[in-house]
């Protein structure tokens, strides 16, 4: 899915989903799976006390292209795995966020000055032969990285909060949107009624 101007959000592959939570849940009770109304409304009552061990039965790797702002604050969410591309290892690719509503002059004047940053970059590491992981410096922080984040379900209903959240920064927030309809459609009760009793909206 695509998010921001050149950004992306994939689900390379999930493990779980519904018919694990339903299934750990019912631990509690002894008693098992019965009919989709009976799980939904289990799932409901989970959400709505805060019960959230069985959601972490569901686990989630994305794939993510996204500004470096941006990834910086998606990383302060501790409980999940991170594999980030090294600029220590890899050359950086001349891409970077260009915000929606500019224009004229101003538009011009910014891809400017990210370009005239990855010029000297390219110089710094091609001519100098300054290491990349010094070279790196001179970037601003609008250049894309990419990261694969493995999340299980209670933790990322922590990041949907927060992250789709009015307050939260729109571009992240961007992210934050497809990741729950991307959800939605690999677990569509647990993230369908996560939707409509926490984040009060849609499902
Ligand atoms: C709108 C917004 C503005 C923000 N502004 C700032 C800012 O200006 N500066 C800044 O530094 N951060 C800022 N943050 C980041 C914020 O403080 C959190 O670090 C981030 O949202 C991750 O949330 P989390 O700790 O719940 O997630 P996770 O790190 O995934 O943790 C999940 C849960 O595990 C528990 N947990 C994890 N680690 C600990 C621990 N060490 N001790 C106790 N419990 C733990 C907590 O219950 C936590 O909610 C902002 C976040 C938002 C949404």
């Amino acid at each position: 899915m695509q998010v921001l101007n050149k950004g992306f959000v994939r689900l390379v592959e999930h493990m779980g989903g519904d018919a694990a939570v339903i299934r750990n849940a019912r631990r509690c009770w002894r008693s098992e799976s019965k009919s989709e109304d009976a799980d939904r409304q289990l799932l409901r009552h989970l959400i709505k006390k805060g019960h959230k061990t069985p959601f972490e039965a569901m686990v989630f790797t994305f794939d993510v292209k996204a500004p470096l702002f941006v990834a910086r604050q998606w990383f302060r969410h501790r409980m999940a795995s991170y594999n980030e591309e090294s600029l220590r290892y890899c050359v950086a690719q001349r891409e970077y966020y260009i915000p929606e509503q500019l224009e004229g002059d101003l538009l011009d004047a910014w891809k400017q000055h990210s370009e005239a940053a990855f010029d000297f970059y390219y110089e710094l590491v091609n001519t100098y032969k300054l290491p990349r992981e010094q070279a790196r410096s001179v970037l601003p922080v609008g250049i894309y990285t990419n990261f694969f984040w493995t999340v299980n379900g209670s933790s990322l209903m922590n990041f949907l909060m927060l992250r789709t959240a009015k307050d939260a920064q729109y571009e992240i927030r961007a992210y934050a949107d497809a990741i729950l309809e991307l959800v939605k459609e690999a677990a569509p009760i647990s993230f369908g009624e996560f939707e409509r009793e926490v984040l009060k909206r849609g499902g």
